[in-house]
């Protein structure tokens, strides 16, 4: 891999130039993902042409772990883009801006400064422009209120939303998923698990990771925090799966 790459690979946005470490890794700082750590290996992936037609998906993947407090590592493609439930419609998308606004307003009455061009990845949106077209339909169905300038809060009506989303207060519809990364348990993880989490409407979070010394990411903590639910998939017998677990029990997260 060269150094000095000055492009995100996901949103395409320019960088501060980064260099690879002997390891194989790299840090990306991007004012639209936020940052991420990837892997040789899946730059190569990305060198090769794979999910160039939905590189948004993949940028917004990443904000929106990163916006859930994980340290994001991104190790292949694959993985990174079947490793949460990508919203399909527009309704979905503006529900995202409307929980983003949630989550960023400190006090009820307080604005939430929101830049179409840094923030349109946060509702998995191409470009700003589709971002900022969305979030005027969050305006015209009356969940959002300018204030000034750049400025936006919640109305009462957002709130409510917000609330029927169910993500107000309960535990988080995200389930985290442990198990080998192994290819051969990719199927079982999209057409099994996968589908039928979402059947019953979690959102998977199987995080990316590369097996090293037994050493617990920090991102794998920061996920079964941030998860109502644990599955535990003990195939391939990998220790971590028996650390996530035990540390989710020890959480009290079913
Ligand atoms: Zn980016």
């Amino acid at each position: 891999m060269v150094d000095g790459i000055k492009q995100c690979y996901f949103c395409q946005n320019t960088v501060s130039p980064f260099q690879w470490r002997a390891n194989d890794t790299a840090d990306v700082e991007c004012s639209v993902c936020g940052p991420y750590r990837i892997l040789a290996a899946a730059g190569y992936e990305w060198h090769a042409g794979k999910w160039h037609d939905r590189l948004h998906v993949l940028s917004g993947t990443i904000r929106n772990q990163n916006e859930r407090g994980i340290n994001v590592l991104v190790g292949s493609l694959d993985d990174l883009g079947n490793s949460t439930a990508v919203p399909e419609g527009p309704l979905e998308r503006i529900d995202h801006i409307v929980m983003y606004l949630l989550r960023k307003m400190k006090t009820y009455d307080a604005a939430v400064t929101i830049i179409p061009q840094n923030d349109y990845s946060v509702a998995y949106t191409k470009n700003p422009d589709e971002f900022k077209f969305l979030l005027n339909k969050c305006i015209e169905l009356g969940y959002v209120e300018e204030a000034l300038g750049e400025d936006y809060r919640l109305t009462l009506k957002g709130w409510q939303h917000a609330s029927e989303l169910d993500m107000a207060k309960e535990r988080p519809r995200q389930a985290f998923v442990a198990m080998s990364f192994n290819p051969v348990l990719n199927t079982a993880y999209s057409e099994g698990i996968k589908a039928a989490l979402e059947t019953c409407g979690y959102f998977p979070l199987r995080i990316d990771r590369v097996e090293h010394n037994d050493q617990i990411d920090d991102q794998i903590v920061a996920g079964i925090r941030s998860s109502g639910l644990l599955v535990a998939d003990f195939t391939g017998h990998r220790q971590g799966v028996y650390f996530e677990l035990g540390f989710a029990m020890g959480l009290g997260i079913k």
